[in-house]
């Protein structure tokens, strides 16, 4: 067997083989099923009379104050950090610590890494080291593997690179089990395991000005030095728990979503699960399938849009082969849909290049102002909303049931939900939803989950509380100039990036779809390609200059912290609730996502063209 670490005789560089994923047949599933009954597939009707007037937006209003600061998470810690063992792989590689050079590390092998490695070695940069906490690769798609997993964006459009991996996807919405073969396959395909430390999470990042590197320390006692630093470590990877009283007493067997415990037998069980967001709205109808009682413990309802699964068409295949370039030119189109339910449904016509335009813009009689504007998006959404809701009515019979499962709050400021198969789950006799608005879930016991006096004895409680949105604490762990963390910078002076991806006082450092970043769409994969474009040209730029270091200048980053701040106030009444997008309503304007669109790609232009907000620095600290 090849040892963990070996030096490649051709360049001198340290080749890794510690990919440690266990092969389980139990790991394994579908994300999908594909319905014949084309009534769960529609919405209805938008119902007549449907205008946002004064009572609906009170009413709205009522659903958002009567859960404020209901939402209290912790992270796993204590007795929970069992909850974040790797359940899908052997134990750990063993492996010499480091304590070598890299030119650039890379924290993350999710489509981060993995896209970042291909661009960066089509450039001609191979020095380049990844560090993932996983045994394997996929990132998001190596973590989640509840039964129902599957991408809600198209897949011919989120799966990137596509054409380079003569791959089509089997299905619209493909499975995360496909997504994750796939993630392996690119691996294998580009040469990224020689090039990645598996079972080694980074927790410290330290900037030291007398060498001009990085100092990256990881659990793995590593302690190796870098000239560049990617952070390429997700939006949505560090799993959260609601904390309820007395959640320690459970004796049955319990564990969150992101570590599916395939050693539990779940069959005809008596299971709970608590949290409706999108990964209960995928998991649900599965778990439906197999368990003997089904308790949901739902404090907010997600809007529950149409899915239309579908296998992908043989006509689609002999298109698409005798296409060059198709899958770029449809993620192209995906990217310029920007309303939120069209872009997550996406027209096949449109994306296919056979129209188009999805629909023809209106034109109003006047330039409306932006006040008027929003005004109008407010009233289409809310018909869309209608319609959501008007669907809950249509599929589920106790009304009661059918009452708690609709959303009060404009299409999209949660996270929107597509299924075809949830809503009618509620349906059978043995699912049960317990509707614990607006405050959640108050009490666990040793039997089960307690609310509002009534006890429900559970033999598994399965925790669907979701994730840390944007990761901000992950950022303790970058220590810049100054010895200032990233996050001591943000909590005293805001969250201030430069694109997202530099932060002045953090030279040589990038974030990958960190706060702030833009130039994506609803595709995340979109805005992991963009920035590491982005990272490249940088790199050439420096290359190119003979400069070691760059770094922003703080009056360009201030200038852009101000343009998120002001795109996010802009744009807040379409996203007036609580959601984990805005911090659960606690978040500074400005702090999370990017809300300006297209404007990102006009900042990044005119940096790039300019190099004004950049400061190079052209010596070497150690030559
Ligand atoms: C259940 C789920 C479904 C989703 N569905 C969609 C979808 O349909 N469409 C869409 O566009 N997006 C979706 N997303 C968002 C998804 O996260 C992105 O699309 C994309 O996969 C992110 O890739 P990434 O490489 O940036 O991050 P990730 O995939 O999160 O990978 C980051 C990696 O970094 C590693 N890491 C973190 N910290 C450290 C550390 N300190 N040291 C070492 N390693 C570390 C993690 O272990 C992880 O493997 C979904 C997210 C979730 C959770």
């Amino acid at each position: 067997m090849n040892a963990a670490v070996r030096i490649d005789p051709e360049t001198g560089l340290k080749v890794f083989n510690t990919r440690a994923a266990k092969a389980s047949e139990k790991i394994r599933g579908k994300g999908y099923s594909v319905l014949a009954d084309q009534k769960l597939k529609e919405l209805p009707e938008t119902p007549a009379g449907a205008i946002f007037n004064a009572e609906e937006q009170a009413k709205y209003r009522a659903f958002k104050e009567a859960r404020r600061g209901a939402a209290d998470y912790m992270g796993m810690e204590g007795e929970f950090k069992r909850y974040l063992d790797d359940v899908y792989s052997e134990p750990p590689i063993p492996r010499e610590a480091l304590t070598d050079e890299c030119e650039i590390l890379v924290v993350g092998a999710g489509f981060g890494g993995l896209l970042l490695w291909h661009r960066l070695s089509e450039a001609g940069f191979v020095d380049v080291r990844f560090c993932e906490k996983g045994g394997d690769v996929g990132g998001t798609w190596y973590w989640n593997r509840y039964p129902g997993i599957a991408c809600d964006v198209e897949s011919y459009s989120y799966l990137p690179l596509l054409e380079e991996m003569g791959y089509v996807p089997s299905m619209k919405f493909a499975s995360g089990f496909e997504i994750l073969e796939y993630c392996q396959n690119m691996a294998q395909r580009f040469g990224f395991y020689d090039h990645c430390l598996f079972h080694t999470t980074v927790k410290g990042t330290t900037w030291d000005e007398a060498s001009g590197r990085w100092i990256v320390e990881t659990d793995r006692g590593d302690k190796m030095r870098a000239r560049f630093v990617i952070l390429a470590n997700g939006i949505l990877t560090t799993p959260k728990l609601a904390r309820i009283n007395g959640m320690e007493k459970f004796q049955g067997e319990s564990f969150h979503t992101s570590r599916w415990n395939y050693n539990i037998d779940l069959r005809g069980k008596t299971v709970g699960i608590i949290g409706t967001g999108a990964t209960a709205v995928q998991a649900v109808p599965e778990l439906a399938k197999i368990v003997g009682q089904l308790y949901v413990f739902q404090r907010t309802p997600s809007s529950i849009d149409v899915r239309d699964q579908r296998a992908t068409t043989d006509e689609e295949r002999a298109t698409w082969a005798r296409e060059p370039g198709w899958a770029r030119a449809r993620r192209a189109r995906f990217s310029k849909i920007s309303a939120g339910r069209t872009a997550i449904q996406a027209n096949d016509d449109y994306l296919a290049g056979k129209i188009q335009e999805i629909k023809k813009p209106k034109i109003h009689e006047r330039e409306l102002s932006p006040e008027e504007l929003t005004q109008k998006q407010l009233d289409s959404n809310f018909r869309i909303m209608e319609q959501i809701r008007a669907r809950v009515d249509a599929i589920v019979k106790d009304p009661k049931t059918a009452a708690a499962l609709k959303p009060y709050y404009p299409y999209g400021c949660k996270r929107p939900t597509f299924h075809d198969e949830y809503l009618p789950a509620f349906n059978l006799p043995h699912v049960h939803l317990v509707d614990t608005a607006p405050r959640g879930v108050g009490e666990i016991n040793e039997r089960g989950v307690v609310h509002e006096g009534v006890e429900y004895p559970l033999d598994v409680l399965i925790y669907a509380t979701g994730f840390q949105w944007m990761g901000t604490s992950t950022f303790n762990m970058v220590t810049g100039r100054g010895g200032r963390t990233l996050k001591e910078k943000w909590e005293t002076e805001g969250t201030k990036t430069f694109l997202g991806l530099h932060s002045h006082g953090f030279p040589n450092l990038f974030i990958v779809t960190g706060p702030q970043g833009g130039g994506g769409s609803f595709n995340f994969t979109d805005a992991i390609d963009a920035h590491s474009d982005y990272v490249v040209w940088m790199l050439q730029t420096m290359r190119k200059r003979g400069a070691r270091i760059v770094d922003v200048r703080k009056e360009p980053e201030d200038a852009y912290a101000e343009h998120c701040r002001d795109v996010d106030l802009a744009t807040a009444p379409l996203r007036d609730c609580i959601s984990y997008y805005n911090g659960e309503g606690n978040a500074s304007p400005g702090s999370l996502a990017y809300y300006g669109g297209g404007k990102w790609h006009k900042h990044r232009v005119h940096a790039q063209s300019t190099l004004e907000p950049y400061v190079f620095e052209e010596r070497d600290p150690t030559v």
